[in-house]
């Protein structure tokens, strides 16, 4: 392609709302433009990339067997009625009501529509295992979109559904996909850890997070010192802490503290530290309130929770509904009396082992001080459980081995996720003994757009992009640094034999000035720089440059689009020969 005929917009200047290093740089390199929040236009260079890393998707899908088709994009809110899952995804749901009044869903994910299409399709057990695959646009009303396409409104995902008749078959499958996985990223050139994860909204048995780690991660990535053990942090197991030895403490007793439902305020009234103070948090799930007690420095895990739950929807209660509880504000809930109102307590190890600690009054703007668990509320009982419900903390420690962390960006996840969707859209087959079964699922996700913004992450200087070649928009610049004729047609020469040795060029054919070609060059992070001078071709020699090397070599001009070539095929095949 020719630069001067191709839109690459690069601009000079960081765009005011760009955080983190590939949304300032996808920008900046004229990848895409902004349309709204959340929502990006890509431009040549960045649908160049978007293609390719499609590519590489849609090449490791079908080489599992995978099968592509496509999925409307607007589904009918019938369908996630019917699973449950338009509650459970709330208002990250995008929906509009159609002119007949029907509902639609602007698909997050598509589960149910992949379910549905089984339903009709799947009748006997020898049409199993089937595995369906689609690479399509997926919209989530995020509540904040950040970070640029990391996370959008709108975006790109290839989502994958299976279809078993066993805990085996999925289990292939599952492991297929998961080492399909892995080419994906080697090939995009990407650093990733695999960490067990939660299933969340997705419902299901187990689960894995493919997770490129770095600085501007929103992910959190727990990992055993000897490296053996990795999940998220939602899923990460720790310790119970050891049972602190008891302490003379005195009887309950009130302290006044005005206007304090945040703990650094309550703290700082009763002088304690947060790790002294018992929090005490509420929610609503289908069986009724319940109640979550962490120590005040410390986190409450939803996912931890939910599991504890069996599944069952959780989230906080409102305000009215604390206050009901508590007949207090809210800020000043504790487990003194309370815990005989709830339909169930779960209160963390970490509570569970301390001698003694303040928390809420559940009377407005007091606390209490000298409570002891077991003597002042309940460790034990039938709705009463101690249990790890937090996230692990710097210190943490699992099976007696210390706990690290680190910051990772989620490109994939993959799922098993038995009957569920099968069971609730009444999926049935019939099996090799005549009855009727729910076929078992498995679901498999790749942020398509996350996986550029991440090898951007991972791969930038202050210059620019310096991408793998088997992403980057452009395997090879060829820059005439010059307006003379012999430059021009020597670049012409290159250009050429380059596009008939199946390279993907770029001819920067702009009447500008080198030194600006050779920044938008850097800035595009293009592998390989052939730069044809004056001085150099006087010689019968042009440069090459990679960017991710700081110095340059001359090749001789007749054989130099040869040579590159071979260059381009030996780095593509080194992220290409990817093993099995
Ligand atoms: P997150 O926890 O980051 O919100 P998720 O776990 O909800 O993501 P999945 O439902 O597992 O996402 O979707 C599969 C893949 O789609 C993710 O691994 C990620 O790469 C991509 N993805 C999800 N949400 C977004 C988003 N808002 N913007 C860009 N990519 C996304
Ligand atoms: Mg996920």
């Amino acid at each position: 392609m020719r630069y001067s005929k191709t839109l690459i917009p690069t601009v000079k200047e960081v765009p005011a709302d760009a955080e983190i290093p590939s949304h300032q740089l996808m920008i900046r390199a004229g990848l895409m433009r902004k349309l709204a929040s959340g929502t990006y236009i890509y431009l040549p260079a960045g649908q160049r990339m978007l293609a390719k890393v499609m590519q590489i998707v849609r090449e490791e899908m079908n080489r599992t067997g995978a099968q592509e088709i496509i999925m409307p994009v607007v589904q009918p809110l019938e369908l996630w009625q019917q699973t449950g899952r338009d509650i459970d995804y709330g208002q990250t749901l995008g929906t509009f009501v159609d002119r007949h009044g029907r509902g639609n869903v602007l698909s997050p994910t598509a589960e149910e529509g992949f379910t549905y299409l089984a339903a009709g399709e799947i009748k006997s057990y020898k049409q199993l295992p089937m595995n369906l695959y689609q690479i399509n646009t997926k919209y989530r009303d995020e509540f904040r979109p950040r970070f640029g396409v990391l996370r959008s409104r709108e975006f790109i995902m290839k989502d994958a559904y299976s279809f078993h008749t066993s805990e085996e078959c999925l289990h292939k499958t599952y492991m297929d996909m998961y080492h399909a996985y892995c080419r994906v990223f080697e090939r995009c050139g990407l650093e990733y850890v695999i960490v067990l994860a939660e299933s969340g909204e997705m419902g299901g048995t187990g689960s894995h997070q493919f997770t490129v780690p770095c600085a501007s991660g929103e992910d959190i990535i727990v990992y055993t010192a000897d490296n053996r053990q990795a999940w998220n942090i939602e899923k990460a197991p720790v310790d119970p802490l050891p049972k602190q030895p008891p302490v003379p403490v005195g009887p309950v007793e009130d302290f006044y503290t005005p206007k304090a439902g945040r703990i650094d305020d309550a703290c700082a009234y009763m002088k304690v530290k947060p790790h002294q103070l018992i929090k005490t948090l509420i929610y609503k799930s289908p069986e009724g309130v319940i109640l979550a007690l962490v120590r005040g420095d410390h986190e409450v895990n939803t996912e931890k929770l939910t599991r504890l739950m069996d599944g069952a929807h959780i989230e906080m209660a409102d305000e009215a509904a604390i206050v009901e509880l508590t007949g207090a504000a809210v800020g000043f809930a504790g487990p003194v009396g309370l815990c005989g109102k709830a339909a169930k307590v779960f209160i963390d190890y970490g509570v569970a082992a301390m001698a003694v600690g303040a928390t809420g009054a559940n009377k407005t703007d007091y606390h209490i001080m000298n409570v002891v668990p077991g003597r002042d509320f309940p460790l034990e009982g039938a709705h009463i459980r101690v249990a790890d419900i937090r996230n692990a903390v710097e210190g943490d420690t699992f099976e007696g081995k210390k706990l690290l962390f680190k910051r990772g960006i989620e490109v994939g996840q993959v799922f098993k996720l038995g009957d569920k969707y099968t069971r609730k859209l009444d999926v049935k087959y019939v099996d090799a003994d005549g009855k009727e079964k729910y076929p078992l699922m498995g679901c498999y996700g790749i942020g398509i757009n996350r996986i550029i913004a991440s090898a951007i992450e991972i791969g930038h200087d202050k210059d620019g992009m310096i991408l793998p070649i088997t992403i980057a928009p452009w395997e090879v610049i060829v820059t005439p640094a010059g307006q003379e004729e012999e430059v021009t047609a020597a670049a012409e020469g290159i250009y050429q034999q380059l596009l008939e040795a199946g390279v993907e060029v770029l001819l920067d054919d702009r009447d500008i000035r080198a030194g600006v070609k050779f920044k938008d060059a850097d800035l595009l992070g293009i592998p390989i720089r052939i730069t044809i001078g004056k001085k150099t071709l006087a010689e019968g020699r042009v440069e090459c440059k990679r960017r991710c090397d700081s110095d340059c070599t001359t090749l001789p001009l007749d054989t130099a689009a040869a040579e590159v070539a071979q260059i381009v095929s030996r780095m593509k095949d080194k992220l290409n020969a990817v093993k099995n």
